[in-house]
């Protein structure tokens, strides 16, 4: 994967409706050249009409935010890998803290997402963090290293350079607390060490940060080392608070 250019990805969380929606991207679509590459993940209904409103030309890519660990079948409420690549999506969001920890998806059902995503040639966006009690028991790059090696386990032969990580410090989403430049660089190099050790010097892999990122404080956090870009929650719902996050990319 090219890691010259940012990457930007606007996680919508459950959030939108079909008006509200057409605003959001109207806006955003009509800023010509946002300087990154951009994704939008959408909740499952409105895929289709992200799609529709996104001009080709736009350069910015569908996402969703959750996929099964299942292929095809009798799976009553899920939706599949092939479902997604089928509709036209390229990323998938794995392993958001909110799915680890609302919905009791271990590091063995992240793994086996990731699995699922790469087989259907989606890119997943795999989400590592940890907890603020982790953080004050100096356990962060364990934590974080643990749910690495846990994706690792269940890809093997598939194509790793696909992947896309993200940090996101549980304490630091939704939450208005960022983490520091120093502590993002930390974990970030660490992430870096990890892929070079498990995937190869010759894959490179996007290493995003998420949690609470601003218009404030967006282009330090771009800055640190090993930052390739961002995973936006709550500033991804308003038009130029996420315009600016990409012009800082
Ligand atoms: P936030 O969410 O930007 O609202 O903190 C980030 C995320 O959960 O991906």
């Amino acid at each position: 994967m090219d890691v010259s250019t940012k990457l930007v990805v606007g996680n919508w969380k459950m959030n939108g409706s079909l008006a509200g929606n057409a605003e959001l991207l109207g806006e955003v679509t009509k800023s010509a050249g946002l300087g990154c590459e951009v994704a939008v993940c959408a909740p499952f209904p409105y895929l289709m009409q992200v799609l529709q409103i996104l001009p080709p030309r736009s350069g910015i890519a569908l996402g969703a935010q959750n996929v099964s660990e299942f292929d095809d079948g009798a799976y009553t409420g899920e939706v599949s890998a092939r479902m997604l690549s089928d509709l036209g999506c390229s990323y998938v969001i794995v392993g958001h803290s909110e799915r680890r920890s609302l919905f009791h998806e271990d590091d063995g059902t992240v793994g086996r997402k990731t699995r699922a995503a790469l087989r259907a040639g989606l890119l997943p966006i795999v989400c590592v963090g940890e907890t603020s009690a982790e953080r004050n028991d100096g356990i962060t790059l364990e934590v974080v290293t643990r749910q690495l090696d846990a994706v690792a386990a269940e890809i093997d032969g598939l194509d790793v350079d696909q992947i896309v990580l993200a940090y996101e410090p549980i304490w630091a989403i939704g939450s208005g607390l960022t983490a520091t430049a120093e502590q993002v660089g930390e974990v970030h190099a660490s992430i870096r060490t990890w892929t070079q050790r498990v995937f190869g010097s010759e894959v490179t892999t996007k290493i995003l940060y998420g949690g609470s990122v601003k218009p404030g404080n967006a282009a330090e956090l771009f800055a640190v080392p090993n930052v390739d870009g961002g995973l936006i929650g709550g500033a991804s719902l308003v038009a130029r608070d996420f315009l600016a996050i990409c012009h800082a990319a």
